[in-house]
């Protein structure tokens, strides 16, 4: 479900018009729908208000702080994999208590900020960086309270690149040690054990994995207790994925529904890492068509966004549908590689794509473009990044300005010893 829709062959977000937004912002630009972000993320916590739970949006798939502190007025938590995530969501306002740290690769000091920030734990996937961070917190003279993210080796069925439970991948610790891993954890002074965490992938459409991985955990956790290791929090992770085409993800309350009953008689608090199915389909990246070009064998549409502004066609041959702004009924359709002006064949945002014909001006909506979208922008072929905008009913803001030419090289500098 989301607010994008056509009134009399116009697309508009919420009330707003993306034409109008397209004049006045300028283009690409990405376009987020308030109601929609606030619907998905009341629709996921609300499905799991039966039991004690935070749910931690996940801020890497969208990290705007003006869209963290949106949820953080919903009572959401964070779940950060980087000290500049932890200051994204410290700035939008998200109490540490709040903010759960994953990720394979913590330094020194992103571990001595969450640390001192006091956050609610930190997701440990190796035994060296138990010892790290046992290390980091005696400096402090703190204790580091940790879950283990243990892999479960189970098959998301997704994308290789997003999944991440298996055992070739490089996250968690492997199933077999993660009982001795615990003893190790037990005995460090400064280490407080207070859960287990496990993110088996991104993007996936069916519940099984969930539940096959969940029913490992269970089993895991049932033993811990046995062993007198007091587990409070059981983390599993986000991954549900959404509709890009024709996929057919669980609903919320149906993903809900199977973790809880995997779950069913374990008491304690569940921490939940949603990030694509909360902001994927609220956003879209809104284009402008440069210019049309035919050669032997293809038609292509050159627009203004490229993959700097939307990496995940070029990274996972991702589907984004693509809508015209303004319907012709009158107009054929014709099938076109939708492609940016970055100077890479890779460059490309639809391939083979049944398309109205398309002239200099026209604008296009990239759909579903809220999850790691802006997020996983770059500068690639110094373009400055896009501007990002929040509708709210009739009105908009500016969520983030676009860049200019001069933020391109703020922090270069020119050696003195060249000459020119
Ligand atoms: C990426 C990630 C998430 C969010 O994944 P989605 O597929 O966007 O829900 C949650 N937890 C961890 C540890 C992640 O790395």
């Amino acid at each position: 479900m989301h607010h994008f829709h056509y009134v009399s062959h116009t697309l508009f977000c919420e009330e707003v018009p993306l034409s109008k937004i397209a004049e006045e912002v300028g283009t690409p630009c990405y376009v987020y729908s308030h109601a929609t972000l606030v619907h998905h993320f009341r629709v996921f916590d609300g499905a799991f208000s039966s039991v004690e739970h935070h749910t931690c949006f996940a801020v890497k798939a969208n990290s705007n702080i003006a869209i963290l502190s949106l949820f953080g007025s919903m009572g959401a938590g964070m779940d950060i994999v980087s000290g500049g995530e932890l200051y994204r969501a410290r700035k939008a306002g998200i109490p540490a208590k709040k903010i759960v740290y994953s990720g394979v690769g913590k330094s020194i000091q992103e571990i001595d900020y969450a640390l001192s920030e006091g956050i609610l734990m930190f997701n440990i996937e190796s035994f060296e960086e138990l010892e790290r961070i046992n290390e980091r917190a005696r400096e402090l003279g703190l204790r580091a309270p940790i879950a283990l993210r243990v892999n479960p080796d189970v098959d998301p069925k997704t994308h290789p690149y997003i999944s991440t439970g298996m055992k070739k991948n490089k996250f968690g610790i492997d199933m077999k040690f993660a009982l001795e891993a615990y003893e190790v954890a037990k005995k460090l002074d400064y280490i407080e054990i207070v859960g287990v965490d496990c993110h088996i992938g991104s993007q996936l459409t069916d519940v099984a994995p969930f539940v096959e991985a969940i029913g490992k955990i269970r089993e895991l956790v049932n033993e811990l207790r046995r062993r007198n290791i007091d587990i409070r929090y059981v983390d599993i992770g986000g991954g549900l994925g959404i509709t890009y085409d024709r996929e057919e993800p669980p609903h919320p309350m149906e993903y809900a529904e199977a973790v809880l009953n995997a779950m069913r008689g374990l008491n304690c608090c569940f921490i939940l890492e949603p990030g694509r199915v909360i902001v994927g389909n609220a956003g879209i990246l809104l284009t402008k068509v440069l210019y049309t070009k035919k050669t032997p064998t293809k038609k292509f549409v050159i627009v203004d966004a490229a993959m700097n502004d939307l990496i995940r066609p070029s990274l996972y041959n991702a589907f984004h549908a693509i809508w015209p702004v303004h319907l012709d009924p009158s107009k054929e359709e014709e099938v076109v590689d939708v492609v940016g002006p970055i100077c890479e064949s890779g460059d490309f945002l639809a391939r083979e794509r049944p398309l109205q014909i398309q002239a200099y001006g026209d604008l296009l909506a990239v759909m579903s473009a809220g999850a790691y979208g802006f997020s996983m922008s770059s500068n690639y072929n110094s373009r400055p990044r896009a501007a990002e905008v929040l509708v709210r009913g009739r009105d908009y803001e500016i969520i983030r300005e676009r860049e200019s030419w001069k933020d391109l090289i703020q922090l270069e500098r020119i050696p003195k010893w060249i000459n020119l």
